[in-house]
């Protein structure tokens, strides 16, 4: 059975004037077929206003389709008895972590979940110790979280969602407020949630250079899925993504153009040591 599947979502916000009469209606998600593995790593993509948020809400039972359907584990999100078991196993993550932790201290922080699932005090502490553990915040776990920098204060977000034992991660641009180090530090975290605990991670994103450890990426553009394939093949239909609004990265952008200029250069390189490597396979006449 799939992690998450959304057969033919739609969804319509209903725009109001100040008076809240209403105005029209935004197709925020329009038809959006997803099928989503357990222990997949998804990432999706796309400008500002695509539906990405929108569709992620989906899948924790925030929104409910306006037409289609959205599975959870099997349970459909638009049947009320399921809520709280599929916020459970698909936990959420948002983009600003000063709106996600509550707690003085980082530990106590990361128990108010299990907590509030009326788990035993014992077992809130050993799940408190190996979440922290999994994000590589253990040894924070007396401090204040308001001393913390903004990467390590997402991953104890991330270990406070991780408590609950969730099957799956939705994690919406968790990154945008980070510096790069911050950026760093929270998408190796995600990796090895995913690879360690085999947790299915959906990471939405705007930045490229995120995905390309993704197993499979969907680009949004106007509530569609306009693009789905690996990270290579995404990244190398480079103008398409130049038409769908996104930063393609420096790397990528240049081997697509020295690409053009005749280097014989694959497809969709993603990284600077794929570059290098390829380029001293040209230079040595191979
Ligand atoms: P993204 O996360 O990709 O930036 P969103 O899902 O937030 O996209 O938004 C998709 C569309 O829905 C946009 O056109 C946005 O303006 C609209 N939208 C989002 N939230 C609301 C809301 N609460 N009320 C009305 N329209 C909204
Ligand atoms: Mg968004």
């Amino acid at each position: 059975m799939e992690m998450i599947k959304t057969k033919d979502l739609v969804y319509e916000y209903i725009r109001r004037d100040e008076e809240g009469n209403v105005e029209g209606l935004t197709t925020a998600v329009d038809r959006v077929n997803l099928d989503v593995a357990p222990g997949e790593f998804i990432a999706i993509l796309g400008h500002n206003g695509s539906g990405k948020s929108t569709l992620a809400k989906h899948i924790n039972a925030i929104l409910y389709p306006t037409e289609g359907v959205v599975l959870v584990d099997g349970m459909d999100t638009s049947q009320e008895a399921y809520l709280w078991e599929i916020r459970q196993r698909a936990g959420m993550v948002f983009q600003n972590p000063d709106n996600q932790i509550i707690g003085q201290v980082v530990e106590e922080d990361v128990g108010f979940g299990p907590e509030n699932m009326g788990i035993p005090t014992k077992e809130i502490w050993e799940r408190v110790e190996e979440s922290l553990k999994a994000v590589g915040m253990y040894e924070y776990r007396k401090h204040s979280p308001n001393k913390l920098s903004g990467g390590q204060k997402q991953r104890v977000s991330i270990a406070g969602v991780l408590a609950m034992h969730p099957k799956c991660i939705v994690l919406d641009e968790p990154t945008a407020m980070l510096d790069p180090k911050g950026r760093k530090e929270v998408i190796r975290a995600v990796r090895a949630l995913n690879q360690v605990e085999e947790i299915t991670i959906v990471l939405i994103t705007h930045y490229m250079e995120e995905i390309v450890h993704a197993d499979r990426v969907f680009v949004m553009d106007q509530g569609r899925i306009a693009m789905a394939g690996t990270p290579r093949e995404i990244f190398s239909r480079v103008e398409r993504l130049k038409e769908l609004r996104l930063d393609v990265p420096q790397v990528t952008l240049l081997s697509h153009e020295l690409q053009k200029k005749g280097l014989a250069l694959p497809d969709g390189i993603l990284t600077q040591k794929e570059l290098a490597d390829e380029l001293d396979r040209i230079l040595a006449g191979n």
